[in-house]
């Protein structure tokens, strides 16, 4: 019998060879990864379920919505066994379509990882899909167009924020006519893009186009015009369960920004020295790109700035953790990324040309925040299975 699975180990073999990424594969990992809204949130919802022997308490809360009855952010508790002490808050989905790669993240950190830690005063609480619209239907975005990691903040006076950079970009940035992939102007699109860059240069591109904007609605990185629910519904709850702790980090996830198959750590630009402090003590050894540094940008409106706002009075340490698909840091990589970008929400807004491209925009988008390669699945949580228990057992320590 042997040797009948020869020829599909050589097809196998020229099948990796072909896609061009190389690397260990685990189909114990690649088990925790699930193609739906519905099985990420069900497994994450069963896993939770069961872990009672780490006094786990589940809970879950609707986001209201124009067309769905049933999009909800569903939450895990880990209480500590003597309170007041520290709590890690690990949240996925703020943009919709990264929490299928942050879902398994969460999954399994909580069935392979927490059982190891010591947790004496050590709460966790696990937030899935904080964008359940963007999750169900493959976007980044709500409901309403808006990017969430833009939408976060205490006044509505972030709704003012003007853009300059944006506004001269945005034809490039939002074309208005039907999608399609293949036609004149996305073949040269490259060269559009380099265009610009010439004119404007990459960093201020960069961030002119990332950083959020508040004045076209149909526009990529929107952030809205008022707060999405999000704020409302969370805001409560973050106050209820960090008011029994004195310090809190905060490790927000997230893919499709930087080298394939990395993990960056990103923060956006961290004003307060203290923060920064244990940010590198806790980050010890790795490189942390801050947002203020080259090669990447600042947002505004960003959820974890947020957070550290609300919990005032708090240790706070937040984080980004941003797993590399595209090698967005490379020049092709950033086109290719903001195109798929682009003709995504293109698409979305104005329709395709067909159906055919439409099924291409639709691959490009899923491949961009989540990736079917199962050497990056798998990399993603060795990554995590590395990282995960050190930074929390330094947080711990601090
Ligand atoms: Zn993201």
């Amino acid at each position: 019998m042997r040797i009948q699975y020869f020829p599909l180990l050589v097809l196998l073999q020229i099948f990796v060879a072909c896609s061009g990424e190389q690397g260990p594969t685990d189909a114990e990992k690649l088990g925790y990864f699930k193609e739906t809204y519905e099985s990420n949130r069900e497994a994450f919802r069963q896993l939770c379920a069961r872990m009672k022997d780490q006094r786990a308490e589940a809970s879950t809360l609707n986001v209201p919505s124009r067309s769905d009855k049933d999009l909800t952010i569903d939450l895990c508790y880990f209480p500590p066994a003597t309170p007041g002490g520290k709590l890690v808050i690990i949240t996925s989905g703020i943009h919709g379509i990264e929490a299928f790669a942050s879902s398994a993240i969460q999954r399994f950190f909580m069935d392979r990882l927490l059982g190891k830690l010591n947790r004496a005063d050590l709460g966790i609480l696990l937030v899935h899909g904080v964008n359940p619209f963007g999750f169900r239907h493959e976007r980044r975005v709500t409901e309403n167009n808006v990017d969430l990691n833009r939408n976060f903040d205490e006044t509505p006076a972030l709704f003012q924020t003007k853009n300059e950079g944006y506004s001269k970009i945005n034809s490039l940035l939002n074309p208005t006519e039907q999608a399609n992939p293949g036609n004149l102007s996305n073949r040269f699109f490259p060269l559009r893009a380099i265009y610009n860059i010439v004119m404007h240069s990459m960093a201020a591109l960069r961030q002119a186009a990332l950083q959020g904007q508040y004045e076209y609605p149909k526009g990529i990185y929107f952030g809205g015009s008022d707060f999405e629910p999000q704020k409302e519904i969370l805001s409560p709850r973050f106050l209820q369960v960090a008011s029994s702790y004195r310090a809190i980090m905060l490790i927000d996830i997230h893919t499709g920004y930087g080298a394939r198959g990395k993990l960056h750590f990103f923060p956006n630009a961290i004003k307060d020295a203290a923060t920064r402090k244990r940010i590198e003590t806790v980050y010890a050894g790795y490189q942390v790109d801050y947002g203020d540094t080259k090669d990447f940008y600042t947002t505004t409106g960003d959820f974890s700035e947020y957070l550290g706002k609300l919990l005032k009075g708090k240790e706070y340490i937040p984080m980004v953790f941003e797993f590399g698909t595209l090698d967005s840091q490379t020049t092709s990589g950033s086109i290719k990324s903001i195109h798929n970008m682009i003709l995504e929400n293109q698409g979305y807004h104005y329709g395709f040309d067909s159906d055919e491209s439409k099924a291409e925009v639709r691959r490009r988008f899923r491949e961009h925040f989540y990736p079917s390669s199962s050497v990056w699945r798998t990399q993603v949580l060795t990554t995590s299975e590395e990282v995960f228990p050190l930074i929390l057992e330094r947080f711990s320590s601090l």
